[in-house]
């Protein structure tokens, strides 16, 4: 019993691993996209930036095949095995030796931890093996392409934001229909909706999109509808908040950071929302009990 136990999850860490892979190489495709299209509309562009991912454009996403992003030679299937490949080269290329450097391994990593996390977090919960879960690991798989992305250039892409709120709406619907007290859980999703995707709307309409993107809005909307109680939905903004001031005061302080640096809002989101989702439970009854207490006191 406890043999099948470890197989599972080191099956569901492989399969994190072979996601990640496929995550890694989106962003770097939706990035030669991002590019290209600039280019096409007059903005400024880093040319060498293109030259280099030029080789990612031209197919269609179904039979584009990985390239190395230094030589452009085509990979072979031998070398798309995450880590593995990886690792017997020494982290460099086997055509140009030019270093691969630690992007895809790190998201390949990531991803495979995500899995083996949410697994845990489900299974633990009483749940099974069901249409849900799968839905939870393709939303988890598009959620570290929107966070490298948004990361790494300040953007949340169309191409995987609308996906990703499509399969948030399925899982909040399983959800529903799966729901003791259907009423109760359709208003705590509609206020966790209100909390997320509302204040994030009423700061980019406030701000005309200086302080947060219109793309924040909508990963807001994808992770109420994930989270679908108001408690965790408030508690993911908390921490979005707590995180970022953590992260950007020492940079304020040190000067590295200007007053009207860009802070992208995405990653934070998605770290509070993860918080939320695997403690959230524990953080919310820890509070109440502490409230109680305290109000016994006196
Ligand atoms: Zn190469």
């Amino acid at each position: 019993m406890y043999n099948k136990h470890m197989l599972t999850y080191l099956l569901v860490g492989f399969l994190g691993l072979v996601f990640g892979s496929f995550a890694g190489a989106t962003v770097w495709r939706l990035r030669a996209r991002q590019l290209a299209e600039d280019k096409k509309e007059g903005e400024p562009v880093d040319a060498g930036e293109l030259k280099r991912l030029k080789p990612l454009l031209g197919h269609g996403f179904s039979n584009d095949r990985s390239r190395c992003l230094a030589c452009g030679h085509e990979l072979a299937w031998y070398d798309l095995i995450p880590l593995v490949s990886w690792a017997t080269g020494k982290g460099k290329c086997r055509y140009c030796k030019q270093p691969i450097g630690w992007f895809e391994p790190t998201i390949e990593l990531l991803t495979a931890g995500l899995f083996i996390s949410f697994y845990h977090y489900w299974v633990s919960g009483g749940t099974v093996f069901s249409i849900e879960l799968i839905l939870w690991l393709v939303a988890l798989v598009l959620l570290v392409i929107l966070f490298v992305y948004d990361a790494k250039w300040f953007l949340l892409p169309n191409i995987v934001m609308w996906p990703f709120i499509a399969v948030s709406v399925a899982v909040a619907l399983l959800q529903l229909v799966m729901a003791d007290n259907f009423v109760e859980s359709a208003l705590s999703l509609l206020w966790a909706i209100v909390i997320l995707a509302g204040l994030y709307f009423m700061l980019w309409f406030a701000s005309r999109g200086a302080w947060v993107g219109f793309g924040d809005v909508k990963l807001g909307l994808g992770l109420a509808l994930l989270l679908g109680e108001w408690q965790l939905a408030f508690l993911t903004v908390f921490l979005a908040n707590l995180l970022g001031t953590i992260i950007v005061i020492p940079g304020l302080l040190s000067g590295k950071l200007s007053r009207k640096a860009h802070i992208p809002f995405g990653p934070l989101l998605i770290l509070g929302f993860l918080i939320s989702l695997y403690f959230g439970g524990g953080i919310i009854d820890a509070t109440a009990d502490y409230i109680s207490t305290t109000l016994m006191l006196y």
